[in-house]
């Protein structure tokens, strides 16, 4: 039940509006420990919103957060100082995210001081030596500057950091959006020998549905602040059972023309609304080929539907869901 809404704000202090943009909205989702969970959805959708939610550096508006048992959201200073050691992020954009004043050595070993590892010079230097070994780095370049080093290198640099206080869980968020395609599938296939090899939890944001289904477990579909499909990546990249999900998935090109041609294709209507006016009932209505009766006065729940573990909100497979005008929960009809 994750939600973060935002107050819109617009205009001065005379013409006070009451708007909410709903980022994330009633999300419902687990992340299992020690699988890498893709989450897909178009730029705007919540994506980013929700990731940053799970590590509190946005704070939730409703709902929560529970992390290895421990509820996020009601932690203090202490333990979630320790959260965040145990819970890294690595950013889109390698660029931006690394100090450019600062060498190599200095930002890997930032988080061992902060989080009182490796106390000593030597010992500290042992640990980034070790950490940029990691991702593929020559620990000769701990005292280079971040200008010295080409995209997919930062981004290796940006990774080092993540994993300086040991955690369990990573978020990448559009980790490889930025970089060129050639260095893309390098950092993803990083990614994945570090999550065998450290036993990570990955969360892994991407608008690109191709990667996702390179690297994830399970997949993630994210439409307009709500998580609106689950399941083993297989299924989900393969058999979708929300028609947003198929749209996405006939958005993605085949390389063989064969199946091209059997493939199911839904080209999606108008634009995204806005998360700050979302549609009642389903939130994907207004764009919907198949929207019937119920879509605009029940809101779907996700149901159990496909390969067993998959899970999708929509009414094709049964209404179930909340009624808009009521609140109460509707049985399967
Ligand atoms: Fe389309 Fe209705 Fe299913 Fe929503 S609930 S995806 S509008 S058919
Ligand atoms: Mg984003």
């Amino acid at each position: 039940g994750l939600e973060v809404h935002f107050p819109i704000r617009s205009g001065g202090a005379l013409r006070r509006t009451s708007g909410v943009l709903r980022a994330v909205d009633g999300v419902d989702l687990d992340i299992l420990r020690g699988e890498t969970l893709g989450l897909v959805g178009e730029s705007g959708c919540g994506k980013s919103t929700l990731g940053n939610a799970l590590l509190r550096l946005v704070p939730p508006t409703g709902g929560t957060v529970t992390f290895d048992g421990t509820d996020v959201t009601s932690l203090d200073r202490r333990g979630l100082k320790e959260m965040r050691r145990r819970a890294g992020m690595v950013f889109q954009d390698p660029f931006a995210s690394l100090d450019p004043r600062r060498t190599v050595a200095q930002t890997v070993s930032e988080p061992l001081e902060v989080h009182g590892l490796r106390s000593g010079g030597r010992e500290r230097a042992a640990r980034v030596a070790e950490l940029l070994e990691l991702v593929g780095l020559d620990p000769a370049v701990a005292g280079r500057y971040p200008h010295e080093f080409s995209g997919g290198q930062r981004q290796r640099v940006g990774i080092a950091r993540a994993l300086a206080g040991e955690p369990d869980f990573l978020v990448c968020d559009e980790a490889i959006a930025s970089l060129d395609v050639s260095v893309q599938a390098q950092v993803l296939n990083l990614l994945r020998r570090l999550q065998r090899q450290l036993g990570l939890t990955l969360l892994f944001i991407s608008h690109d549905l191709s990667a996702v289904r390179h690297i994830a477990d399970r997949i993630a579909v994210m439409y307009l602040g709500r998580v609106v499909e689950v399941g083993p990546a297989d299924a989900v990249g393969s058999d979708p059972q929300m028609p947003y999900t198929q749209a996405l998935l006939s958005a993605v090109p085949v390389p063989h023309p064969e199946l091209e041609r059997s493939r199911k294709r839904i080209v999606l209507r108008g634009d995204v609304p806005s998360p700050a006016a979302v549609p009642s009932g389903c939130r994907f209505r207004t764009r919907c080929p198949y929207a019937f009766e119920p879509c605009p006065d029940v809101d779907p729940a996700l149901q159990p539907v496909g390969a067993p573990g998959q899970l999708a909100a929509c009414h094709l497979h049964g209404v179930v869901g909340r009624p808009v005008d009521s609140g109460e929960p509707v049985a399967a009809r």
